[in-house]
Order: C-alpha cells, then sequence, then structure tokens
C-alpha cells in the first residue's frame, strides 16, 4: 500500500461539522460590515512578491521569513497573500476606485498564508474578515471600523474581549522619535536580545514585541511614542478617543502597541480575547496613510482591520451548531421503483423541499433506518400500490396517491402555508 499522505503542517481541514459555527461568524459579520455600507471584495490567492515587499515592509517578519514566496514558469517571483490590506489597496488602484465617492468601504473574507511556527491558533493557512476604508482621514473612519471590529466579536459571542489603541504618529514624527528610541537602546545594547540588537538601525520599534526579559526591562524606560505626537497626530488620536467614549466602546490606551507591517501611521488597535491561550490577538488594524503611495498610487489615506476567524472561534462561545433539516427522505419498496423515487426526488427539490434520497441500495427497512438517522421529517415510499407517506414523527403511514403531486398536496395538507 502507498503511503497515506496528510495535509500540510500548520494546515487544517474546515470539516462540515465545522461550518455551522463558522457560517454565523461569517454572516455576523457580512451583515454588520454590509450594513455601514461596507462592499465585498475578493483578490488573488497570489499576488507579485513585490506588492508585500512595498507594501508590508521589507523589514517586518512577514517579509523576512513567513512568505510562501515561488518563481512561476515564466520566471516572476509570486507570494500566496500573507495579508489583506496591501492587495485591497493595489485593486483599489487598478480598478480606479479614487473616482468614487471617498472613503470607499470594502471588506473581506480570504484565507491567507504564513510560514510560521504552527501552534493552538496559529495556522499556515488561516482565514481573515476584513475590512478597510480607503480615502479619508477623518478620525470618524478610524472610530468607525473599531467599533464595527467591536460590535462583531461581541455579537458573535467572543469571550473576555480586550481593545487596546494607540498611535504611532506620522512618519516624520516617528522619524524623530525613532532617533530618540535608537539613543536608548544603543545605551543599554548590552542588555538587549541578539534579534532586538542586530535590528536597531532596520527597525528599533519591534523591541517593544520581545519576549526577551532584558529586553523588556530596558524598554520599561524607553521613550514613549504617544508622548512624542505632532498636535496635529495628537488631535487625530483624541479625537477618535472622544468618539469611542461617545459610542461606549471599552479600550485601554497602550502606549507600547505596535503592530507587525510597517504600512501603519496614526491609530492603530488590536483585540486580544482572554479565553485564548499565548496567541491571544482576535483582530487588530490601523492607519495606512502612506501605504497606497507606497504602491505607486497619488497620496491616499486609508484604514483597516483583519480579525481571524479561527481565533475568533476558539474564543467564542455559544455558537449554535444545526443540525441540516431534511423534510423529505424518499425510499423505495420495490426493486425496480429507482426512476420513480429518482423523479419524485427531483420534482420534491424543484418545489424548494430539502431532499435526500436512497443512494447505497438499502432494503426498505435500511432505508427506513437511514431516514431516521438524518432526522428527515417524512419519508415518502414508493411501492406496488402507490406512494406512501410516513410521518417520522407520530410514526403514522397512509398511501397519498401515485404521483409526485398528490405527495405535494399531501405535504402541503400537514403544514398548510
Ligand atoms: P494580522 O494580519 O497579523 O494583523 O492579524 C490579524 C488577525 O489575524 C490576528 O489577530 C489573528 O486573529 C489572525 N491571524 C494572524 N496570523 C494568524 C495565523 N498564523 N494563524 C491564525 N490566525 C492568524
Amino acid at each position: 500500500m502507498s503511503e497515506r499522505l496528510q495535509a500540510p503542517r500548520g494546515t487544517s481541514d474546515v470539516l462540515p461539522a465545522d461550518w455551522p459555527a463558522r457560517r454565523v461568524v461569517e454572516e455576523t459579520a457580512r451583515r454588520i460590515l454590509e450594513a455601514a455600507g461596507y462592499r465585498r471584495i475578493e483578490t488573488p490567492v497570489f499576488e507579485a512578491t513585490e506588492l508585500f515587499a512595498r507594501g508590508v515592509g521589507e523589514s517586518t517578519d512577514i517579509v523576512q521569513k513567513e512568505m510562501y514566496t515561488f518563481e512561476d514558469m515564466g520566471g516572476r517571483s509570486v507570494t500566496l497573500r500573507p495579508e489583506g490590506t496591501a492587495p485591497v489597496c493595489r485593486a483599489y488602484l487598478e480598478h480606479g476606485m479614487q473616482t468614487l465617492a471617498q472613503p470607499v468601504k470594502l471588506w473581506y473574507l480570504s484565507s491567507f498564508f504564513r510560514q510560521e511556527k504552527p501552534q493552538a491558533g496559529r495556522y499556515r493557512q488561516f482565514w481573515q474578515i476584513g475590512a478597510e476604508a480607503i480615502g479619508s482621514d477623518d478620525p470618524a473612519v478610524d472610530a468607525e471600523l473599531v467599533l464595527l471590529l467591536h460590535t462583531i466579536l461581541a455579537e458573535v459571542g467572543v469571550r473576555g474581549v480586550r481593545l487596546r489603541l494607540g498611535s504611532l504618529g506620522s512618519p516624520e514624527g516617528r522619524l524623530v522619535y525613532r532617533g530618540l528610541l535608537q539613543d536608548h537602546l544603543r545605551a543599554h545594547e548590552a542588555e538587549l536580545s541578539g534579534e532586538v540588537r542586530a535590528r536597531i538601525d532596520l527597525n528599533p520599534l519591534r523591541a517593544f514585541d520581545s519576549d526577551h526579559p532584558g529586553t523588556q526591562r530596558v524598554m520599561q524606560s524607553a521613550p514613549r511614542l504617544l508622548d512624542h505626537l505632532s498636535p496635529d497626530d495628537a488631535e487625530h488620536f483624541a479625537a477618535v478617543r472622544a468618539m469611542l467614549d461617545a459610542a461606549g466602546v471599552p479600550y485601554e490606551v497602550d502606549p507600547s502597541l505596535v503592530r507587525g507591517m510597517d504600512y501603519y501611521t496614526r491609530t492603530v488597535f488590536e483585540t486580544t480575547s482572554d479565553a485564548l491561550g499565548a496567541q491571544s490577538g482576535v483582530g487588530g488594524g490601523g492607519r495606512y496613510d502612506g501605504l497606497i503611495e507606497m504602491l505607486g498610487g497619488p497620496p491616499t489615506p486609508g484604514n483597516g482591520w483583519a480579525a481571524g476567524i479561527e481565533r475568533i472561534l476558539l474564543a467564542a462561545e455559544g455558537l449554535p451548531a444545526p443540525v441540516p433539516v431534511v423534510d423529505l427522505f424518499v425510499a423505495s419498496a420495490k426493486d425496480d421503483g429507482r426512476e420513480g423515487a429518482f423523479a419524485l426526488a427531483t420534482e420534491a427539490r424543484r418545489a424548494g423541499l430539502a431532499v435526500q434520497q436512497e443512494l447505497a441500495g438499502r432494503s426498505l427497512k435500511g432505508q427506513l433506518k437511514q431516514a431516521d438517522r438524518l432526522g428527515a421529517r417524512y419519508v415518502a415510499i414508493l411501492g406496488d400500490e402507490g406512494i406512501s407517506l410516513k410521518d417520522m414523527e407520530s410514526g403514522e403511514q397512509e398511501v397519498v396517491g401515485s404521483s409526485s403531486a398528490a405527495v405535494a398536496r399531501a405535504l402541503k395538507g400537514r403544514h398548510p402555508g
């Protein structure tokens, strides 16, 4: 026998039993986002590698270590999308959406790929719900996006949600701050982890993310970006907070909030769930006012977030698991009844019923057992004397006629309207 093959490490199948809960999450997100004017978009699963190199940033973990990048047959470097914001911004530009009324509000539900070390809640293929609002720098955009994420997580029943909010300011302000932070890191170089030390020049902000104890000690006394925002950026952040306060959205201001992509400016946010383990992030996002320009477009502000479906499912409680409804199971008591049963099942489906039919050559007894297993409400049995309808709840059975129309009439009679 050949070796039994398995799915690649860090990927998983979404099995039939997983779908009812998943569908609730997807449907809740769709309803809430579309009611707020966000329209669905789906971009290709792979993109030119350069999109992420430029958009997400050369120095990020995602681009340096986690992308599935390969050459196609034409020798072009392509990458399985590791995130959705850069592709959506590319699509915004490519389809001239800057000519529409701004902001253009888009949402997606797609799979993403990162070559991370798999663990509970961290996979190499995972699904995200995301929302992006492109073309306005109004703080109301930021507040609306945060509110929508908060509402979706609340409606789905995610437990122990915490929302952290910060501001990274504008790139110019960040450059000044970056210098201050680099000075601080260099002054404590010996206490830092090797990785952080190696990145003092390239990406000093990531030092806040380190779980290295020495680095964490050094970061406690590090200068905070929030204390060095320009007046405009500070005003923008205050406006976002005032709107969230007015909407009653609870949040904590986190001065050390950094995110894994270089494109963020001004408002950033992250939601976690206490119900999750080490991988506690449920969703996150922020403003990316320079991204579209980095992709070759005109200066265009934007903001967006993404939330992981698998993490939402792990952190939510009480998601219903409805069993599929079967209105009618079509059985046959005759050896030569197969075509008649097939025709009856087809007509009943056309009439809008959820119908299953015998597909494994069982005896009549076996067919009734199968109908019971499926939870069928009625069974139509084709016999020599016509078609009988069996009510699986009461156990009553009667001959209703010999045509599918007769079965339809009988079913209608039992369920008027
Ligand atoms: P990010 O795109 O890194 O900001 O992540 C946004 C959300 O996507 C996270 O809060 C997680 O819920 C989810 N996520 C990110 N990476 C993974 C992964 N490797 N496996 C499962 N979910 C992930």
